[in-house]
């Protein structure tokens, strides 16, 4: 699972927009009918560029069947999603 671009966010103290980018990780599977369901977590913690203010996100998101990407949400701390991320399944075998 990877972004296929940086995600724009807004800052909830200062109002700034800016964009973020993170890895995801693989944080438990589940077999499942067709195949195996892979479940990904991406964090996001850095600070606001403007504020300083320190924010946070927690993005969820789910492979299955192989090579689907469905994203679940999005748990941000301190500032606020403008778009939904652009998620590409990346199967690295
Ligand atoms: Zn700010």
């Amino acid at each position: 699972m990877r972004l296929i671009k940086p995600i724009k966010v807004e800052c909830l103290n200062c109002k700034k927009q800016f964009e973020i980018g993170f890895d995801f990780e693989c944080v438990s599977t589940d077999e499942r009918q067709m195949g195996t369901e892979y479940d990904y977590e991406g964090e996001y913690e850095g600070v606001c560029p403007c504020c300083k203010k320190e924010v946070f996100v927690r993005v969820e998101a789910f492979e299955y069947p192989k090579g689907c990407v469905n994203y679940f949400g999005a748990r941000p701390d301190g500032i606020r999603l403008l778009e939904e991320p652009d998620l590409e399944a990346e199967t690295d075998e």
